[in-house]
This record gives structure tokens, C-alpha cells and sequence, in this order.
């Protein structure tokens, strides 16, 4: 199946306050939202601010429940799911990559990565195997010679591919990633670009990236466009 993520009329609503009559108000995030991202391939998210490209990626991500509409992820519609098999499915199949990569201060880089397994309780061979994880990840973002740094001692670009490297050790087939390159400069920003659609390519993912630079949407393979919380398919 090559659909790993589909939204169909998804809108979403948030509270507002109360109208000039004295109703709850709501400001609607997502306006019947509909497109689907294959295997094997990079969408971009482009639109100005506010126009719910944020909104769009958690509803993808299953952190937001939308008013109204379907969110397939996988094969697995996550509507009727509870808050326990969402937290499964985020685990198993969808890597989140945010703006600030959020690296605990105190931890080395390859502890930034096995963090869940000890969360989880892993130990032994179990650990040790998450531990190998780590380590190829680190290799495959170029940051091998970096696995016992501490975050401060990372640049911009090195701690957003720790983010990235930490978002695949769940080994997701669906990958979302909101701005990961807005706090880097522009020679940065392309090599991040490119390693996400090497990633991509190598792990046969669905990746859909937030970005606000319209030049990177000629390397991916799907352009959505947000306004006002409506999507049009630019390519
Ligand atoms: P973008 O990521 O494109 O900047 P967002 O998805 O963050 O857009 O926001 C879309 C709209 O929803 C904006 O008008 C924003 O103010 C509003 N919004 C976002 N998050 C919330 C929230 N938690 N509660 C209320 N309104 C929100
Ligand atoms: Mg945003």
C-alpha cells in the first residue's frame, strides 16, 4: 500500500472566545483538508503564518483530534483510536521532527537516542540493540564522531540531525517535520533538505515537511499549499 498518510475533508476548529452575541466562537485552523502522501516520497508544506500548516502536521501526527474528516495513517483510521493507541502508532510508525530539536542538556548525543528505550525499561541484548540503532543513525546523518558530545557543544545544523537521527529510531514508515531548517542558514538548510530526501529514498518513507523557503520546493516530489486553513495541491 503506498498511501501512508491520507486526509480526507479533514477541518479543525479551535475555541475563540465568544462571538458578539455571546456564543462560543471558533477559529477554524483546517478547512476541509484533503491529500494523501506516498511511500517513497517528500511533500512540502508552504503558506504564510497562521494559514495552519502547523495544525495540519499534528492532526497527521495524531496529537490533534480533527472536528470533522478522516486521518488514515497506514491503513489504520486514527479517529476511533484512544489516547493509548494513538501513543502506540506514534511509537511504531510516525517519526515527528519540531522546529528546535529539544535536546536534553545533560545528555550525550547517542543518550539523546537510546532516551526511550531506557524510558521504556529496555535492557540487555534489548538495549544493546538499541544502542546499534543509535549508532547507524548517527552514521547515516554524519555525526558518528559526535555520539558522546553534549548538546552544547553541537552546531544549529548537527543538533537539528540528532533531531532527526532521534525521530527514526521508532523506524517510521511516515515522517513529519515542522520547519527543520528555520533556525539555519540557507547552505545548512539545503544540506538538511537533502539528507531528509536520502532518508526518504533509503527507509522508504512518507515524509511531509513544513517550510516556509520555496525554493526547496523544487527537490520534493508534492507541494501543498495552505491558506486560511484550505490546501491546494501545487504539484
Ligand atoms: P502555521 O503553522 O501555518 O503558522 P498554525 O497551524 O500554527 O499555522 O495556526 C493556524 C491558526 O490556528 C492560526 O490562526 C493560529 O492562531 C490558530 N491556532 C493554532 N494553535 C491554536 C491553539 N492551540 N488554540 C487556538 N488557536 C490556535
Ligand atoms: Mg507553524
Amino acid at each position: 500500500m503506498n498511501d501512508v498518510l491520507k486526509l480526507q475533508e479533514v477541518t479543525l476548529e479551535y475555541p475563540d472566545g465568544v462571538d458578539a452575541a455571546g456564543n462560543p466562537a471558533v477559529l477554524k485552523a483546517l478547512d476541509e483538508v484533503t491529500f494523501t502522501a506516498q511511500r517513497g516520497t517528500m511533500t512540502a508544506i508552504v503558506g504564510a503564518s497562521g494559514s495552519g500548516k502547523s495544525s495540519l502536521l499534528s492532526v497527521a501526527a495524531s496529537l490533534i483530534t480533527p472536528t470533522s474528516g478522516t486521518v488514515v495513517v497506514d491503513g489504520t483510521e486514527i479517529q476511533s483510536m484512544s489516547n493509548k493507541q494513538r501513543a502506540a502508532l506514534r511509537a511504531e510508525k510516525i517519526g515527528i521532527i519540531f522546529q528546535q530539536p529539544n535536546l536534553l542538556p545533560s545528555l550525550t548525543v547517542v543518550e539523546q537516542l537510546t532516551m526511550v528505550a531506557h524510558m521504556n525499561g529496555l535492557r540487555g541484548a534489548k538495549l544493546k540493540q538499541a544502542k546499534n540503532r543509535a549508532m547507524e543513525l548517527l552514521d547515516l546523518v554524519g555525526l558518528e564522531a559526535a555520539a558522546n558530545h553534549k548538546a552544547h557543544q553541537l552546531s544549529g545544523g548537527q543538533r537539528q540531525r540528532v533531531n532527526i537521527a532521534r525521530a527514526l529510531m521508532g523506524t517510521p514508515s511516515l515522517l513529519l517535520a515542522d520547519e527543520p531548517t528555520s533556525a539555519l542558514d540557507a547552505e545548512r538548510s539545503a544540506s538538511i533538505v537533502a539528507l531528509l530526501a536520502r532518508i526518504t529514498g533509503e527507509f522508504d518513507l512518507a515524509t511531509v515537511m513544513v517550510t516556509h523557503d520555496l525554493e526547496m520546493t523544487d527537490s520534493v516530489d508534492a507541494v501543498v499549499q495552505m491558506a486560511d486553513g484550505r490546501a491546494t495541491i501545487l504539484k
